[in-house]
């Protein structure tokens, strides 16, 4: 791109065009078989999961608009991989995505299958960047045994404040009714959270989960926020002229 859009506030809805041009400046990060084996990230982390086939690539790929980004995911030896992508201006990180290997793939043999489950549950249980989660599936297989396993092992951090999009992906196969039958039966069972319909192929969602993301890595300092910020300081000031005072002699000591 030649021109960078101009950065909304944080906490304003960015317009889609910002949205899209921070969304291009995605570039590949990091690569790890291991959960220990990830970087420890100081940004919002947003994590992409789904079903192998669920449209999860494509989906990464048009939001970056970039034609190969995801599918480095795809290259052998790191399909089982947790890929990371930095977000924001050269120099500027200010947010990471986290391709997820998709799972529930038939030829996989099952100790492998156990073990990407395990590794992923941690991931998502455990990792103290990931601030959200995009779960990409097909509507027209609904959400599946593992996808409802994974918003079960989710649910604390959801009610801990994690945001959470399930998208519907591969919209233009489906009639207008057939998406919204789709998308009320999937709001139900995601109980809570956004449910999109999205269509890589006619581009539909795509501006407004572009936006979304981008609200998501930039939070608004809400008001909670600003009186803990307040407090701390207060704290931090009282210790600091307790310890002047302590350094130094009372004021009715004799000098020597
Ligand atoms: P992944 O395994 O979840 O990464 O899935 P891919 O991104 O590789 O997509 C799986 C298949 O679905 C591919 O054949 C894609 O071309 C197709 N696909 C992905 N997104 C769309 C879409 O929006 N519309 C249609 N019609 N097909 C799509």
């Amino acid at each position: 791109m030649s021109t960078t859009p101009q950065a909304p506030a944080p906490g304003a809805p960015p317009d889609a065009k910002a949205a899209l041009g921070w969304m291009h400046t995605a570039r590949f990060l990091t690569t790890a078989a291991q959960l220990h084996q990830l970087p420890a990230i100081d940004v919002p982390e947003i994590a992409f999961v789904g079903r192998s086939n669920a449209g999860k690539s494509t989906c990464i790929n048009t939001l970056a608009q970039q034609r190969q980004l995801a599918f480095a995911s795809k290259k052998p030896g790191r399909t089982q991989h947790i890929n990371l992508f930095a977000l924001g201006r050269q120099g500027l990180m200010d947010a990471v995505l986290a391709d997820l290997p998709g799972y529930g793939y038939a030829a996989v043999s099952r100790s492998d299958k156990e073990r990407w489950q395990r590794v992923m549950l941690n991931y998502l249980i455990s990792r103290q960047s990931l601030t959200a989660i995009v779960l990409l599936c097909d509507p027209r297989l609904g959400l599946t045994e593992l996808d409802e396993a994974l918003l079960n092992a989710l649910r604390p951090r959801v009610e801990a404040g994690l945001k959470f999009l399930v998208l519907l992906t591969k919209a233009d196969k489906l009639t207008r009714a057939e998406q919204a039958k789709a998308l009320s039966i999937t709001r139900l069972q995601a109980g809570g959270g956004e449910v999109r319909m999205f269509s890589a192929l006619k581009r539909q969602g795509v501006d407004e989960v572009a936006q979304l993301l981008w609200q998501w890595a930039h939070p608004a300092q809400d008001a909670a926020a600003d009186a803990a910020a307040d407090a701390a300081a207060e704290a931090a000031a009282e210790a600091a002229a307790e310890a002047a005072a302590e350094a130094a002699p009372p004021p009715d000591s004799e000098p020597n």
